[in-house]
């Protein structure tokens, strides 16, 4: 460990994400106690397969505790949870033997991107791809801005709510990426995204998310 690193823990100390009490193992993503009650998504429940994406890995159901600390880490500039969820991603990426060249995530639109200060993708992209030792690297922007997918009921509306929403901005040819997001849901957005980039020439695009809704309860 770094001593950067070592004096940032003694300044903001890791926290679990879901109790807030202290983390005993500052690597470990959150606290046993929490770690035992949380809904994991085992085997296939934790794969998800998409139009252009060959499957997205989440560790967790977006669900009960899972859910709230993701809308406190997004609403309530709670932004030392990404750390924890992306050493979450990692730790199941690792599990399952899934590695990639490179790791991006979802880019938020200008408007809340401002509003909230940081992005959540982002920062749960850069501490799996830490824990990884894999390079994050911003390859997308908002090429338009959308609606929040969340207000939207159905899944064609979201899908067309982010048709062409991405546009490339770095060179992915002949990469394999994964790409991050907090929560999968219909799969819309991830799948836009990485449409684009594989139009922009990647290999492959794999996916991970450290929730998603069970299908069909999105
Ligand atoms: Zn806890």
């Amino acid at each position: 460990m770094s001593a950067a690193l070592t004096l940032l823990d003694l300044l903001f100390p890791p926290k679990c994400p879901f109790c807030q009490k202290l983390l005993r193992d500052p690597r470990a993503p959150y606290c046993e106690k929490c770690a035992e009650a949380l809904p994991r998504l085992e085997g296939e429940a934790g794969i998800r397969h998409g139009d252009y994406f060959d499957l997205c890995v989440s560790p967790l159901e977006y669900r009960g505790k899972v859910r709230e600390a993701i809308l406190r880490f997004k609403f309530s500039g709670g932004r030392e949870n990404g750390a924890p969820f992306g050493a979450a991603i990692a730790h199941e990426l690792f599990r399952r033997g899934i590695t990639a060249d490179l790791i991006t995530w979802i880019p938020l639109g200008r408007k809340r991107r401002r509003e909230r200060g940081y992005n959540q993708a982002e920062l749960i992209a850069r501490s799996c791809a830490k824990a990884l030792g894999i390079s994050a690297v911003q390859t997308l922007a908002r090429a338009r801005d959308t609606a929040a997918n969340t207000t939207l009921d159905s899944a064609s509306a979201r899908q067309s709510n982010v048709r062409d929403a991405f546009c490339v901005t770095a060179n992915v040819r002949g990469v394999r990426a994964l790409l991050v997001d907090d929560v999968i849901t219909t799969g819309a957005t991830l799948g836009e995204a990485a449409r684009a980039i594989l139009l922009a020439g990647a290999e492959s695009v794999i996916c991970a998310t450290f929730a998603s809704t069970r299908i069909g309860q999105e």
